[in-house]
Protein backbone atom coordinates (compact mmCIF):
# COMPACT_ATOMS: atom_id res chain seq x y z
CA UNK A 1 0.00 0.00 0.00
CA UNK A 2 1.63 3.62 -1.07
CA UNK A 3 0.75 6.36 1.26
CA UNK A 4 -0.54 9.73 0.51
CA UNK A 5 2.58 11.63 1.39
CA UNK A 6 4.12 8.95 -1.55
CA UNK A 7 1.63 9.29 -4.23
CA UNK A 8 1.76 13.23 -3.48
CA UNK A 9 5.65 13.12 -3.84
CA UNK A 10 5.31 10.78 -6.86
CA UNK A 11 3.02 13.26 -8.42
CA UNK A 12 5.34 16.50 -7.51
CA UNK A 13 8.22 14.42 -9.34
CA UNK A 14 6.12 13.92 -12.23
CA UNK A 15 4.56 17.68 -12.46
CA UNK A 16 8.19 18.99 -12.41
CA UNK A 17 8.96 16.67 -15.45
CA UNK A 18 11.87 14.66 -13.33
CA UNK A 19 10.17 11.50 -13.76
CA UNK A 20 7.26 10.34 -16.52
CA UNK A 21 5.35 7.88 -15.64
CA UNK A 22 3.91 5.34 -17.83
CA UNK A 23 1.00 2.45 -17.63
CA UNK A 24 2.61 0.52 -15.55
CA UNK A 25 3.08 1.17 -11.79
CA UNK A 26 6.87 1.18 -10.73
CA UNK A 27 8.21 1.94 -14.32
CA UNK A 28 9.32 5.31 -15.38
CA UNK A 29 11.54 7.47 -17.72
CA UNK A 30 14.09 9.11 -16.35
CA UNK A 31 14.51 13.00 -17.01
CA UNK A 32 18.54 14.35 -17.69
CA UNK A 33 18.73 16.52 -14.93
CA UNK A 34 17.79 13.01 -12.86
CA UNK A 35 20.70 10.97 -14.96
CA UNK A 36 22.97 13.50 -14.56
CA UNK A 37 22.14 13.27 -10.77
CA UNK A 38 23.04 9.94 -10.76
CA UNK A 39 26.23 10.24 -13.17
CA UNK A 40 27.69 12.31 -10.23
CA UNK A 41 26.52 10.30 -7.41
CA UNK A 42 27.88 7.24 -9.36
CA UNK A 43 31.44 9.18 -9.75
CA UNK A 44 31.68 9.65 -6.29
CA UNK A 45 31.30 6.20 -5.75
CA UNK A 46 33.68 5.10 -7.99
CA UNK A 47 36.44 7.64 -6.07
CA UNK A 48 35.65 6.64 -2.68
CA UNK A 49 35.99 2.88 -4.24
CA UNK A 50 39.08 3.77 -6.32
CA UNK A 51 41.95 3.35 -3.96
CA UNK A 52 41.25 -0.47 -3.42
CA UNK A 53 41.22 -1.00 -7.66
CA UNK A 54 38.34 -2.90 -7.73
CA UNK A 55 37.61 -4.64 -10.78
CA UNK A 56 35.16 -3.19 -12.86
CA UNK A 57 31.75 -5.14 -14.39
CA UNK A 58 28.91 -3.30 -16.04
CA UNK A 59 25.80 -5.40 -16.36
CA UNK A 60 22.82 -5.79 -19.04
CA UNK A 61 19.25 -6.09 -17.39
CA UNK A 62 19.16 -9.60 -17.38
CA UNK A 63 21.74 -12.65 -17.07
CA UNK A 64 21.25 -16.26 -17.61
CA UNK A 65 18.03 -18.14 -16.22
CA UNK A 66 20.43 -20.62 -14.58
CA UNK A 67 22.31 -17.75 -12.76
CA UNK A 68 18.83 -17.27 -11.00
CA UNK A 69 18.55 -21.09 -10.34
CA UNK A 70 21.63 -21.23 -8.85
CA UNK A 71 20.94 -18.33 -6.77
CA UNK A 72 18.43 -19.42 -4.70
CA UNK A 73 16.34 -16.65 -5.19
CA UNK A 74 13.55 -18.70 -6.17
CA UNK A 75 13.47 -20.15 -3.09
CA UNK A 76 13.66 -17.23 -1.22
CA UNK A 77 12.25 -14.14 -3.19
CA UNK A 78 9.91 -16.36 -5.85
CA UNK A 79 7.17 -13.29 -5.48
CA UNK A 80 10.02 -11.06 -6.51
CA UNK A 81 11.51 -12.80 -9.84
CA UNK A 82 10.84 -11.98 -13.41
CA UNK A 83 12.15 -14.26 -16.30
CA UNK A 84 12.16 -12.78 -19.90
CA UNK A 85 9.69 -14.94 -22.26
CA UNK A 86 9.33 -14.50 -26.17
CA UNK A 87 7.38 -16.31 -29.01
CA UNK A 88 8.44 -19.57 -30.46
CA UNK A 89 5.97 -20.89 -32.66
CA UNK A 90 5.47 -21.21 -36.00
CA UNK A 91 2.35 -19.32 -38.69
CA UNK A 92 -0.44 -20.77 -36.84
CA UNK A 93 0.90 -20.12 -33.60
CA UNK A 94 1.74 -16.54 -35.13
CA UNK A 95 -2.32 -16.09 -36.41
CA UNK A 96 -3.36 -17.38 -32.69
CA UNK A 97 -1.32 -14.48 -31.11
CA UNK A 98 -2.48 -11.64 -33.58
CA UNK A 99 -6.44 -12.76 -33.40
CA UNK A 100 -5.97 -12.72 -29.09
CA UNK A 101 -4.29 -9.27 -30.11
CA UNK A 102 -7.16 -7.51 -32.10
CA UNK A 103 -9.50 -9.49 -30.09
CA UNK A 104 -7.89 -7.55 -26.61
CA UNK A 105 -7.38 -11.09 -24.76
CA UNK A 106 -4.53 -11.84 -23.68
CA UNK A 107 -1.91 -12.90 -26.06
CA UNK A 108 0.87 -13.90 -24.11
CA UNK A 109 0.18 -17.53 -23.09
CA UNK A 110 2.04 -18.85 -26.29
CA UNK A 111 5.44 -17.37 -25.01
CA UNK A 112 8.36 -19.59 -23.84
CA UNK A 113 10.92 -18.57 -21.44
CA UNK A 114 14.16 -17.86 -22.91
CA UNK A 115 17.41 -18.26 -21.35
CA UNK A 116 17.23 -14.70 -19.72
CA UNK A 117 16.04 -13.87 -16.61
CA UNK A 118 15.80 -10.35 -15.04
CA UNK A 119 18.92 -9.60 -12.56
CA UNK A 120 17.50 -9.37 -9.60
CA UNK A 121 20.73 -7.86 -7.37
CA UNK A 122 23.45 -6.22 -9.59
CA UNK A 123 26.12 -8.85 -7.64
CA UNK A 124 24.55 -12.06 -9.07
CA UNK A 125 25.86 -11.94 -12.38
CA UNK A 126 29.13 -11.30 -10.69
CA UNK A 127 29.05 -14.51 -9.18
CA UNK A 128 29.43 -16.94 -12.24
CA UNK A 129 32.30 -14.73 -13.77
CA UNK A 130 34.87 -14.67 -10.54
CA UNK A 131 33.25 -19.15 -10.26
CA UNK A 132 34.43 -19.47 -13.78
CA UNK A 133 37.94 -18.67 -13.05
CA UNK A 134 38.51 -21.38 -10.57
CA UNK A 135 40.36 -20.52 -7.18
CA UNK A 136 40.60 -17.63 -5.72
CA UNK A 137 44.22 -15.97 -5.45
CA UNK A 138 44.84 -15.19 -1.77
CA UNK A 139 43.66 -11.39 -1.90
CA UNK A 140 40.61 -12.76 -2.93
CA UNK A 141 38.14 -11.03 -5.02
CA UNK A 142 36.56 -7.42 -5.50
CA UNK A 143 34.32 -6.08 -8.16
CA UNK A 144 32.64 -2.80 -8.61
CA UNK A 145 29.39 -3.68 -10.34
CA UNK A 146 26.41 -1.74 -11.81
CA UNK A 147 23.06 -3.49 -13.07
CA UNK A 148 19.53 -2.66 -13.92
CA UNK A 149 17.76 -4.51 -11.34
CA UNK A 150 13.55 -6.00 -11.85
CA UNK A 151 11.68 -6.62 -8.98
CA UNK A 152 8.25 -7.76 -9.17
CA UNK A 153 6.64 -5.02 -6.53
CA UNK A 154 4.76 -2.46 -8.36
CA UNK A 155 4.05 0.44 -6.48
CA UNK A 156 3.08 4.51 -6.35
CA UNK A 157 5.81 4.83 -4.02
CA UNK A 158 8.24 6.60 -6.10
CA UNK A 159 11.50 5.00 -4.20
CA UNK A 160 9.93 1.11 -4.66
CA UNK A 161 10.33 0.96 -8.44
CA UNK A 162 10.41 -2.45 -10.68
CA UNK A 163 13.21 -1.44 -13.05
CA UNK A 164 15.98 0.42 -10.97
CA UNK A 165 19.85 0.70 -10.80
CA UNK A 166 21.95 -1.02 -8.54
CA UNK A 167 25.61 -0.21 -7.91
CA UNK A 168 27.19 -2.40 -5.76
CA UNK A 169 31.05 -3.66 -4.72
CA UNK A 170 31.20 -6.82 -4.07
CA UNK A 171 33.98 -8.75 -2.04
CA UNK A 172 34.99 -12.40 -2.31
CA UNK A 173 37.33 -14.41 -0.26
CA UNK A 174 37.46 -15.49 3.36
CA UNK A 175 34.81 -14.71 6.25
CA UNK A 176 37.73 -12.12 7.57
CA UNK A 177 38.65 -10.59 4.40
CA UNK A 178 34.50 -10.17 3.81
CA UNK A 179 33.71 -8.91 6.95
CA UNK A 180 36.15 -6.22 7.02
CA UNK A 181 34.82 -5.16 3.59
CA UNK A 182 31.59 -4.47 5.02
CA UNK A 183 32.85 -2.75 7.92
CA UNK A 184 34.74 -0.20 5.65
CA UNK A 185 31.57 0.28 3.59
CA UNK A 186 29.96 0.97 6.43
CA UNK A 187 32.21 3.55 7.17
CA UNK A 188 32.20 4.46 3.48
CA UNK A 189 28.44 4.48 2.89
CA UNK A 190 27.73 6.79 6.05
CA UNK A 191 30.62 9.57 5.13
CA UNK A 192 29.24 9.43 1.16
CA UNK A 193 25.81 9.77 2.60
CA UNK A 194 26.55 12.42 4.91
CA UNK A 195 28.61 14.35 2.47
CA UNK A 196 24.87 14.57 0.92
CA UNK A 197 23.69 16.43 3.60
CA UNK A 198 20.71 14.27 4.31
CA UNK A 199 19.64 12.55 7.73
CA UNK A 200 20.50 9.02 7.80
CA UNK A 201 20.59 6.31 10.61
CA UNK A 202 21.99 3.13 10.00
CA UNK A 203 20.32 -0.41 11.32
CA UNK A 204 20.23 -4.16 11.08
CA UNK A 205 17.50 -5.44 8.48
CA UNK A 206 16.39 -8.23 6.94
CA UNK A 207 15.02 -9.29 3.38
CA UNK A 208 11.26 -10.09 2.23
CA UNK A 209 11.44 -13.73 2.33
CA UNK A 210 8.52 -15.43 1.07
CA UNK A 211 6.31 -17.44 3.25
CA UNK A 212 5.94 -19.00 6.17
CA UNK A 213 9.33 -20.60 6.31
CA UNK A 214 10.75 -16.98 5.21
CA UNK A 215 9.82 -15.07 8.60
CA UNK A 216 12.58 -17.49 10.03
CA UNK A 217 14.72 -17.13 7.61
CA UNK A 218 14.24 -13.02 8.14
CA UNK A 219 14.20 -13.04 12.08
CA UNK A 220 17.82 -15.20 11.80
CA UNK A 221 19.28 -12.94 9.38
CA UNK A 222 18.03 -10.15 11.95
CA UNK A 223 19.53 -12.00 14.84
CA UNK A 224 23.02 -12.77 13.21
CA UNK A 225 23.30 -9.20 11.58
CA UNK A 226 23.39 -10.15 8.04
CA UNK A 227 21.88 -7.16 7.04
CA UNK A 228 22.38 -3.44 7.38
CA UNK A 229 20.42 -0.60 5.76
CA UNK A 230 21.61 3.02 5.76
CA UNK A 231 18.21 4.85 6.00
CA UNK A 232 17.12 8.33 4.98
CA UNK A 233 13.37 9.52 5.37
CA UNK A 234 11.98 10.88 2.00
CA UNK A 235 8.58 10.14 2.32
CA UNK A 236 8.16 9.32 6.18
CA UNK A 237 10.23 9.84 9.04
CA UNK A 238 8.94 6.85 10.84
CA UNK A 239 9.48 4.77 7.73
CA UNK A 240 12.67 6.01 6.24
CA UNK A 241 13.95 4.35 2.75
CA UNK A 242 17.19 2.15 2.70
CA UNK A 243 19.20 3.77 0.36
CA UNK A 244 22.13 1.70 0.65
CA UNK A 245 22.63 -2.43 1.84
CA UNK A 246 25.83 -3.92 3.32
CA UNK A 247 24.48 -7.57 3.37
CA UNK A 248 26.93 -10.61 4.25
CA UNK A 249 26.01 -13.43 2.92
CA UNK A 250 28.69 -16.13 4.34
CA UNK A 251 29.26 -18.95 2.63
CA UNK A 252 25.97 -19.38 0.81
CA UNK A 253 26.49 -17.77 -2.63
CA UNK A 254 29.99 -19.51 -2.32
CA UNK A 255 28.24 -23.12 -2.11
CA UNK A 256 26.02 -21.90 -4.41
CA UNK A 257 28.23 -20.47 -7.46
CA UNK A 258 31.07 -22.53 -6.59
CA UNK A 259 33.60 -19.95 -4.95
CA UNK A 260 35.96 -21.21 -3.85
CA UNK A 261 39.47 -20.24 -2.12
CA UNK A 262 42.84 -20.80 -2.96
CA UNK A 263 42.62 -24.20 -0.29
CA UNK A 264 39.63 -25.32 -1.97
CA UNK A 265 37.55 -24.32 1.03
CA UNK A 266 34.14 -22.11 0.17
CA UNK A 267 34.41 -18.56 0.53
CA UNK A 268 32.59 -16.07 2.08
CA UNK A 269 30.99 -13.43 -0.16
CA UNK A 270 29.50 -9.72 1.13
CA UNK A 271 28.41 -6.53 -0.71
CA UNK A 272 27.33 -3.03 -0.72
CA UNK A 273 24.65 -1.89 -2.46
CA UNK A 274 22.97 1.72 -3.57
CA UNK A 275 20.33 2.08 -4.99
CA UNK A 276 20.82 5.01 -7.29
CA UNK A 277 16.98 6.17 -7.72
CA UNK A 278 16.60 6.18 -3.99
CA UNK A 279 19.55 8.24 -3.68
CA UNK A 280 18.46 10.91 -6.13
CA UNK A 281 14.95 11.08 -4.31
CA UNK A 282 16.47 11.33 -1.13
CA UNK A 283 18.71 14.26 -2.69
CA UNK A 284 15.63 16.10 -4.41
CA UNK A 285 13.69 15.70 -1.39
CA UNK A 286 15.64 17.12 1.39
CA UNK A 287 17.75 20.06 -1.04
CA UNK A 288 15.36 20.89 -3.83
CA UNK A 289 14.29 20.06 -7.50
CA UNK A 290 16.81 22.65 -8.38
CA UNK A 291 20.59 21.04 -8.11
CA UNK A 292 22.24 24.37 -9.05
CA UNK A 293 20.67 25.86 -5.76
CA UNK A 294 21.72 22.59 -3.30
CA UNK A 295 23.97 23.69 -0.36
CA UNK A 296 27.42 24.07 -1.63
CA UNK A 297 28.82 21.15 0.11
CA UNK A 298 26.60 18.98 -1.77
CA UNK A 299 26.91 20.52 -4.84
CA UNK A 300 31.31 20.53 -4.23
CA UNK A 301 30.85 16.31 -2.87
CA UNK A 302 28.91 15.92 -6.77
CA UNK A 303 30.38 18.42 -8.85
CA UNK A 304 34.00 17.93 -8.49
P1 LIG B 1 18.52 -5.11 -1.41
O1 LIG B 1 19.19 -6.19 -2.18
O2 LIG B 1 17.04 -5.34 -1.26
O3 LIG B 1 19.18 -4.77 -0.14
O4 LIG B 1 18.61 -3.82 -2.37
C1 LIG B 1 19.78 -3.07 -2.51
C2 LIG B 1 19.42 -1.62 -2.66
O5 LIG B 1 18.65 -1.45 -3.86
C3 LIG B 1 18.52 -1.10 -1.54
O6 LIG B 1 19.27 -0.60 -0.47
C4 LIG B 1 17.74 -0.01 -2.23
O7 LIG B 1 18.43 1.22 -2.17
C5 LIG B 1 17.65 -0.47 -3.66
N1 LIG B 1 16.32 -1.05 -3.96
C6 LIG B 1 15.83 -2.25 -3.56
N2 LIG B 1 14.60 -2.45 -4.03
C7 LIG B 1 14.28 -1.34 -4.74
C8 LIG B 1 13.11 -0.92 -5.48
N3 LIG B 1 12.03 -1.70 -5.59
N4 LIG B 1 13.14 0.28 -6.08
C9 LIG B 1 14.23 1.08 -6.00
N5 LIG B 1 15.34 0.74 -5.31
C10 LIG B 1 15.37 -0.45 -4.69
ZN1 LIG C 1 24.73 -7.76 -3.71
Amino acid sequence: MSTEAQIAYRNELIAAGLLHATDVDGLYAQSGAFEEIIMRFNALVTRTGAVDGPEVLRFPPGMPRGTLERSGYLRSFPQLAGTIHSFAGGDVEHAALIAALERGDDWTGGQKATGIAFTPAACYPSYTIVAKRGPLPADGALLDVQSWCFRHEPSLDPARLQLFRMREHVRVGTPQQVLEFRERWLKRGRAIMESMGVPLDIDVANDPFFGRAGRMLAANQRDQALKFELLVPITSTEKPTACLSFNYHQDHLGQAFGLRLADGTVAHTACVGFGLERIVLALLRHHGFDPKAWPDSVRHALWT
